[in-house]
C-alpha cells in the first residue's frame, strides 16, 4: 500500500518569539468524577510541548474537548476542573476562560502574560466545531500568532480545531504528536521482524479494516476477546452463547483466507474461560479445546492460549496490541488480558518495540500492574492509531500537511 507523504512542520522548527500567543490543540478528554480527574495521563502527555512553549516565554492558549456535549453548553462537560491540574503539572500560572471564542476569549487572551497559560472551555459546546466550520476556526485563531497541534486522539476527525484552523495560523506539530507518529510510522513502514499484532475487544466490525491491512505486514496475527468467536464460527467451531457477529462471519472468512495467502500465522484461542452467566461471582470453567459448549459464554482466554500467544509475543521484535483478550473489567475474567500485558512488557524488556493503542487496552495494562514505561509507546489515540495503521490519511494530518 502506498502511503501519502506528509509535509509536517515540528514546533521546534518554528521560530516562536517571546511574547507571541500560541494556540495549542490538546487532547484533554480525561475521566472526570465529582470534579476530580481520576487519570491525568493525557494532561501529563502534553507537558513537553507546553513546557517548551513556557521556556520560549510564549503565551499559551489551550483548546480541547471533553465528552460529547453535542454542540450545547453542558456543565457536566466543563473543562474548568482541569485548570488546577494543568497549573500543577506545567508549573505555570493557568487561567480558565468560560468560552473558547468571542469577546470573553479575546479579552482573556489579551491579558495573558509571557509564559502563562489560558485553558479555554470545551470546544464541543459549539456545534460549529464538529462541522469543521471555517468562521469558527477563524474565531479560535483570533489574537493568536501560531497553532500547534498536539491532540493525536482527535486527529482522525475533520473538526475546526483539527482541520480548518490550519488555514488561519502558521501550524506545526507538538512533541506528543511527533512521538505518536514516530512509533506508529515505525510499525507501519519498517517493522523489525517477527512482527506480531494482537487484536482483541468486543467487535470485529470495528477492526476489519485494520485486520486486513495488518495482514500485509505482520508475521503473526493473534485474535482474542469476543472478536475471536466470530472467527471460530467462520470455521464451524462451536461458540455456545458467546458474543458472535453473525453478519461478519463472511468477512472473518475473507480475513482467514488472506492470512493463508499472505503466509501470516493466524492464532485464535486454543481454550477459553467460560461461564453460564456473565457476573462477577460466576463459576468459571476452562474448555479443553477451541470449542465453547452449548449454554456457555466465552469470557476470557485460557492458560493454553496464554502459553501459545505468549511464546509468539516473546519471539517478536515488533508488537502492536489493540483490544483486551476478555472481559477484563471483571476480576475473574481478567487473567488472559493481564497475562498478555505482562508478556508484552517482558518482550519489550528483551528489546522488542511495542505499541499499545485503545483506551480499554491501556486501562487493562495499568490494572495488570505493568507500568506504561515498560511499553515502548502507549498511544493516546485508540481510534486514531487504528486508522493510521489501516493506512487512512488522517484529516488533521492532511490539513497540517497542506498548510505547509
Ligand atoms: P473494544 O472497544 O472493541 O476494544 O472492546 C473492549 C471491550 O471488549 C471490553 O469492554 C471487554 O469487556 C470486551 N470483551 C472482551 N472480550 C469479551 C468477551 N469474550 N465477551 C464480551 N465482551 C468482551
Amino acid at each position: 500500500m502506498t502511503r501519502p507523504v506528509l509535509k509536517l512542520k515540528r514546533v521546534q522548527d518554528t521560530n516562536i518569539e517571546k511574547g507571541s500567543t500560541v494556540l495549542v490543540r490538546v487532547d484533554y478528554n480525561v475521566p472526570l468524577k465529582d470534579g476530580k480527574v481520576s487519570d491525568d495521563t493525557r494532561i501529563r502527555e502534553t507537558e513537553k510541548t507546553i513546557k517548551y512553549l513556557i521556556d520560549k516565554k510564549a503565551r499559551i492558549v489551550l483548546i480541547a474537548h471533553l465528552g460529547r456535549p453535542k454542540g450545547k453548553v453542558d456543565p457536566k462537560y466543563s473543562l474548568e476542573p482541569l485548570r488546577s491540574y494543568v497549573e500543577n503539572i506545567m508549573g505555570a500560572k493557568t487561567y480558565f476562560c468560560s468560552d473558547c471564542v468571542g469577546d470573553v476569549a479575546r479579552e482573556a487572551k489579551s491579558r495573558l502574560g509571557d509564559g502563562e497559560i489560558l485553558l479555554c472551555e470545551n470546544l464541543r459546546f459549539h456545534p460549529e466545531e464538529e462541522k469543521n466550520d471555517e468562521s469558527f476556526a477563524k474565531q479560535l485563531a483570533d489574537g493568536c500568532n501560531y497553532f500547534v497541534q498536539d491532540a493525536f486522539g482527535a486527529i482522525h476527525r475533520a473538526h475546526s480545531s483539527t482541520s480548518a484552523i490550519t488555514k488561519y495560523l502558521p501550524s506545526s506539530i507538538g512533541f506528543l504528536l511527533q512521538k505518536e507518529l514516530e512509533y506508529l510510522d515505525k510499525i507501519v513502514t519498517s517493522p523489525q521482524r517477527p512482527f506480531v499484532a494482537i487484536i482483541g475487544g468486543a467487535k470485529v466490525s470495528d477492526k476489519i479494516d485494520v485486520l486486513l491491512s495488518l495482514l500485509d505486514s505482520v508475521d503473526v496475527l493473534i485474535i482474542g476477546g469476543a472478536m475471536a468467536y466470530t472467527f471460530l464460527k467462520a470455521q464451524d467451531v462451536n461458540t455456545g452463547k458467546s458474543l458472535v457477529e453473525d453478519d461478519k462471519v463472511e468477512e472473518a472468512k475473507k480475513i482467514i483466507l488472506k492470512a493463508f495467502k499472505n503466509n501470516v500465522e493466524l492464532l485464535l484461542p486454543a481454550d477459553h474461560i467460560v461461564v453460564k452467566e456473565i457476573k462477577e461471582d460466576a463459576k468459571t470453567e476452562t474448555t479443553q479445546s477451541m470449542a465453547v459448549p452449548d449454554d456457555y459464554i466465552g469470557v476470557d482466554i485460557g492458560e493454553r492460549s496464554i502459553a501459545i500467544f505468549g511464546e509468539k509475543i516473546l519471539m517478536a521484535k515488533t508488537i502492536f496490541w489493540n483490544g483486551p483478550m476478555g472481559i477484563f473489567e471483571m476480576p475473574p475474567f481478567s487473567n488472559g488480558t493481564f497475562s498478555i500485558a505482562k508478556k508484552v512488557a517482558e518482550a519489550t524488556k528483551n528489546g522488542a518495540i511495542s505499541v499499545i493503542g485503545g483506551g480499554d487496552t491501556i486501562n487493562a495494562l495499568k490494572k495488570s500492574g505493568v507500568k506504561p514505561e515498560e511499553i515502548s509507546h502507549c498511544s493516546t489515540g485508540g481510534g486514531a492509531s487504528l486508522e493510521f495503521v489501516e493506512g487512512k490519511l488522517l484529516p488533521g494530518l492532511e490539513a497540517l500537511s497542506k498548510s505547509n
